[in-house]
């Protein structure tokens, strides 16, 4: 591990500093302590202020509106947003920016890059993420939703789930089935399908805490023109692969910088609650500061790694394990905390929904319970389940055995 960053990365953090000062109002608490509306705004406008400074997109070409920067350049900025506690652009650009984005500029060709990548850095096009079917998840290359070259479209009928945001989406990215009888990794086609048609039906799922984030999207004869394919016909699962690794791209640096603000809140907690002398929380906490400290060290390996071969490579699956499973036990104190407080709501929701609320959110029951209920759950299913990414490691990084093949279940 060696992560020293040279002096041209060092001064574009401080140029990224001054621009912070600059465009960032001087009592700035951080993003977790706006309220749900006036943080909805913020970010819209935020994401606005970072386009019209070149700051998003920052290392894609600038024949395409990008910034042309290098990907340290890249990483210093994702640091310097995350420290400064606002967000890197708004909540669909996970899908948007860092997936779909990232992926014309690896695969699409000059035209599909010059049509779609000015758009999504302009925030005219939402792209939403189909992947996962009822039937596959884990198992993504056993996706069935079938798509057909009919003359100049393909055809598209089938089910996906878990869809995030859909609502929001203006396009859908899919892996669809072209060829039913080819080996499941290459019978699959990469495809980009515009949202706004009749064949194309959102319905949206409610979870828990009431809110309808994801959705199960219809296809019934849903159509796309041919020239919407990334990559190769039947060359689908390379792009997919490929784009699975894109959002993992900055976390190495910006998780422990998060979960170290959250660890903050968590011990002010305990103080609140007069619980910061018990002995048993005392070894709670310091178990979770080791891990965050860890979490960090685990980044500076992963970013070592990153910056010299331009992969993530399997070491991104320890991270993944690693926050995902240290974030139930720290999100379950703060409910311990609590205590039977926590069965009163009050206070905002978590603006973000996936893992940590954001740096300077208020110690409220609601922010907490949302946090170690769903978020801090849903960590270990997303982006690959603790399970696969524990088969990652074996096989990957340890050497162990292949998992036998499982056949796949009659449809
Ligand atoms: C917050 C959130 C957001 C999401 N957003 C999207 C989205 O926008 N678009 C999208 O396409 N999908 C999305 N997903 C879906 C997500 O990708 C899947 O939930 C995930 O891949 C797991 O698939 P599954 O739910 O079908 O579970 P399954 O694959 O059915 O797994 C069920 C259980 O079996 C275990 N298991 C499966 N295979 C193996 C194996 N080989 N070895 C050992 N154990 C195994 C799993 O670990 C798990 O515990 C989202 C999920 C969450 C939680």
């Amino acid at each position: 591990m060696n992560l020293t960053y040279s002096p041209d990365a060092e001064k574009f953090r401080d140029e990224v500093r001054e621009f912070l000062r600059q465009n960032l109002p001087e009592d700035w608490r951080g993003f977790g302590a706006l309220d749900n509306e006036a943080a909805e705004a913020f970010s819209r406008e935020w994401r606005r202020t970072l386009y019209e400074h070149g700051l998003l997109g920052l290392s894609w070409p600038v024949a395409y509106g990008g910034g042309g920067r290098s990907k340290v350049d890249q990483i210093v900025l994702a640091e310097e947003l995350a420290r400064a506690q606002v967000p890197s652009g708004r909540v669909t650009d996970t899908t948007t920016v860092k997936m779909m984005g990232n992926t014309l500029v690896r695969w699409g060709t000059e035209e599909q890059k010059q049509r779609f990548i000015p758009r999504i850095l302009s925030g005219e096009d939402v792209w939403v993420q189909g992947f996962s079917e009822p039937d596959s998840g884990s198992d993504l290359a056993s996706a069935g939703l079938r798509a057909r070259l009919e003359g100049d479209e393909w055809v598209i009928s089938g089910q996906k789930i878990w869809t995030s945001r859909a609502h929001e989406g203006d396009w859908i990215f899919l892996l669809a089935r072209t060829d039913p009888d080819r080996p499941k990794h290459r019978g699959l086609s990469f495809l980009l399908c515009p949202m706004d048609q009749p064949g194309v039906e959102v319905r949206p799922i409610r979870v828990l805490s009431g809110q309808t984030e994801f959705a199960e999207v219809y296809f019934t004869d849903a159509r796309t023109p041919a020239e919407n394919i990334i990559g190769e016909v039947h060359g689908g699962w390379a792009v997919a692969t490929s784009l699975l690794s894109f959002e993992r791209g900055e976390e190495a640096a910006t998780n422990p910088i998060y979960f170290k603000a959250e660890l903050d809140r968590l011990i002010d907690l305990a103080r609140q609650q007069g619980r910061d002398c018990d002995p048993v929380i005392r070894d709670r906490l310091a178990w979770c500061f080791t891990r965050v400290e860890v979490m960090r060290f685990l980044g500076y390996r992963i970013l070592t790694d990153y910056l010299r071969s331009g992969n993530l490579g399997p070491a991104a699956s320890i991270s993944k394990l690693y926050w995902s499973e240290y974030h139930q036990v720290a999100s379950d104190l703060a409910l311990n905390l609590l205590g039977a407080a926590a069965m009163i709501r009050e206070g905002r929701r978590p603006f973000k929904h996936f893992r940590t609320d954001e740096p300077g959110a208020p110690n409220t029951t609601n922010s907490w319970l949302d946090v170690a209920l769903l978020n801090a759950r849903s960590g270990t299913v997303y982006a690959g389940t603790s399970q696969i990414q524990r088969n990652i490691i074996g096989e990957s990084i340890l050497g162990l055995p292949k998992e036998p093949p499982v056949a796949a279940a009659p449809r």
